[in-house]
């Protein structure tokens, strides 16, 4: 785009050239992303979309875990319009995807298909969105403020530039944010210079990184579905490769924060708890697993990592060959810092979903399918046109399916559509 960097130099003496604004630019083309774009796409809207990595980059890092959702509520409509409209094959409705699958067969196809007509920009990240001409405690609830594009600032290749649009949709989840691995969630003794030794992602133990976890001693930390999936795969790599061990260390009590749901609609989310639940009477030879456990300390040992472990409060020091630290994410909130944000003090996302959110669930775990509908309100921001949409909507709050942020980006467009400063 779009603003013209070469006439800054000239912008003393001659007339600056007006720079484009865009209607919408999407941040991070993930799932939502990319709906956003489908939709808006068919609304006549003129929208840009931001990438940092590739298409789909999140769900490329997990894409040998299972969906736990079939397709039916992995697509989005519109995504699903655009490719019916290009006379596309779409998968079974009730099919059940690995990641890898649903971006090959899904995602890249659409984005393929609107790259005709959007900007849909791979290898782009955002590095921050402010508000022309006013500061963030500047004219709050200010209509003069709302009528303002947004400063985009994009980095490519080591390059900056800017762009500017009259809405904001930050899509960017909170895949590329893990929590820290230490207890209360602050990083644990030595952690922050070991974060590059500590995989904090879903690994692939059996296939993409089975040269690294074969024959090999791992600590992984963490009792949710993230890590309940690396559990099942490092005894799946125990039983092949029985040099491999793993020592489970997980917060609770009970083991994991993973909840049976009374006839749970999805089945595959059903099976992985059954499968954890067999898992902890069947550990692999030399394995562990270790409840109210916490990580204190890490350090290097040579080849390997020392740790610190608090298991009921007692220490015990051990070495391991790797640790996989699945505690979490949560959302990054460098890009609208400068924006008039209302974030949850709790879940950091932002409020008026947080509240929802919370209220919906009380203190406990509730099924992400009951997220539906949440209204137009809970995505509205005191920054008006400025949306967070998707996985990162729920902050730190992991209870997140496409599905609902599909809902979101429909409630969103309508509100741009309708109230926004769409004077052109
Ligand atoms: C292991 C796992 C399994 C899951 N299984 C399911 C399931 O079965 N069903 C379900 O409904 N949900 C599932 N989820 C939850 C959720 O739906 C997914 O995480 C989904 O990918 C979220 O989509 P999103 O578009 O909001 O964000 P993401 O998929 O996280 O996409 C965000 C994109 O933004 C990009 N990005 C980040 N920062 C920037 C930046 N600054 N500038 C530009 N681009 C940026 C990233 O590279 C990424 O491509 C799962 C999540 C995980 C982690």
């Amino acid at each position: 785009m779009e603003t013209n960097t070469k006439d800054h130099s000239h912008s003393m003496r001659s007339t600056t050239r007006q720079a484009h604004i865009h209607d919408l630019a999407i941040v991070g083309l993930g799932p939502v992303g990319l709906e956003a774009a489908s939709a808006s796409n068919a609304l006549g809207l003129d929208v840009i979309g931001f990438e940092a990595t590739k298409v789909g980059g999140h769900v490329d890092q997990w894409g040998q875990v299972r969906l736990f959702s079939p397709f039916e509520l992995n697509a989005g409509p519109a995504g699903e319009q655009v490719l019916i409209n290009a006379a596309k094959t779409l998968p079974e409705p009730d099919e059940i995807m690995t990641g890898a699958t649903f971006l090959n067969n899904y995602l890249q196809p659409l984005a393929d298909q609107l790259s005709g007509s959007v900007a849909l920009l791979e290898g782009v990240r955002v590095l921050a969105v402010g508000r022309q001409g006013w500061l963030k405690h500047e004219g709050i609830d200010s209509s003069a403020r709302a009528t303002q594009p947004f400063r985009i600032l994009v980095e490519e290749n080591g390059n900056e530039r800017e762009v500017l649009a009259r809405s904001v949709f930050d899509c960017s989840g909170t895949y590329g944010r893990p929590n820290w691995a230490g207890g209360s969630g602050i990083p644990a003794r030595g952690e922050r210079q070991m974060r590059n030794k500590i995989e904090y992602h879903v690994p692939d133990p059996t296939h993409r990184n089975r040269d690294k976890f074969e024959s090999s001693r791992t600590l992984l930390i963490g009792g949710g579905h993230s890590a309940a999936t690396t559990a099942l795969a490092l005894a799946e790599l125990a039983i092949e490769e029985p040099k491999t061990s793993f020592v489970w260390a997980t917060r609770g009590g009970g083991g994991t924060q993973l909840h049976p749901l009374t006839n749970d609609p999805l089945r595959e989310r059903a099976k992985l708890v059954d499968q954890i639940r067999d898992l902890r009477t069947n550990l692999p030879s030399g394995s562990e697993w270790l409840t109210q456990a916490q990580l204190v300390a890490v350090w290097a040992e040579g080849q390997g990592i020392g740790v610190e472990v608090a298991v009921n409060g007692d220490i015990r020091r051990d070495r391991f060959d790797h640790i996989v630290a699945n505690v979490g994410y949560e959302p990054d909130d460098t890009i609208y810092r400068q924006l008039q944000i209302h974030e949850c003090y709790a879940s950091r996302g932002p409020m008026n979903l947080a509240t929802t959110l919370l209220a919906a669930s009380g203190d406990g775990p509730t099924d992400c399918l009951s997220h539906d509908g949440l209204g137009k309100d809970t995505i509205q921001n005191p920054e008006s046109g400025f949306f967070i949409l998707g996985a990162k909507s729920f902050g730190k709050n992991s209870s997140f399916l496409m599905r609902t942020g599909y809902g979101q980006v429909s409630a969103a467009l309508s509100l741009i559509v309708s109230e926004l400063h769409f004077t052109k």
